[in-house]
């Protein structure tokens, strides 16, 4: 007699829900991150320079050098820098319209404080995603 798959055993061979007690929450890995901590125990520091993680967290003996965070964390920065510097160029130009040496000399300084400040957490919230989705080195002891 022929038995039906159940759902059950059909969503175990694919996704994270089959394995509860080892899931990642990615929204809590991605605000550690943010904030440059470990995205497992979101103690320990995730740097251990402005951009490079450190090899394992020290607190929970985390692998952090898994990632692949690539240019992604600067094309971020650049999407949300640019969104809060040219809304308000343009607010200020349509109601001011001061001069362009004044505006150059406040956006250009404005926008690469801002993208500095920005790069590291935006870099530590990309790891965190990244290791609570077990991508690339933060799967379950293969490949990198
Ligand atoms: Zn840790």
């Amino acid at each position: 007699m022929m038995t039906l798959t159940t759902p059950k055993t059909f969503t175990k061979t694919w996704t994270n829900a089959a394995d509860p007690a080892a899931k990642r929450d990615m929204w809590t890995a991605m605000k550690r991150g943010f904030f440059c901590r470990c995205p497992n125990c979101g103690e320990g520091k995730m740097f251990r320079a402005f951009l490079k993680t450190a090899d394992h967290c020290d607190r929970c003996g985390q692998e952090l050098n898994g990632h692949r965070a690539d240019d992604l964390p600067a094309y971020l920065v650049i999407v949300i820098v640019g969104h809060i510097v040219v809304p308000i160029a343009l607010w200020i130009e349509t109601n001011y319209s001061p001069s362009v040496a004044l505006q150059l000399a406040i956006y250009l300084p404005l926008s690469l404080i801002a993208s500095l400040w920005l790069l590291q957490p935006v870099k530590g919230a990309v790891v965190g995603l990244q290791w609570a989705l077990r991508m690339h080195g933060f799967g379950d002891g293969h490949e990198h």
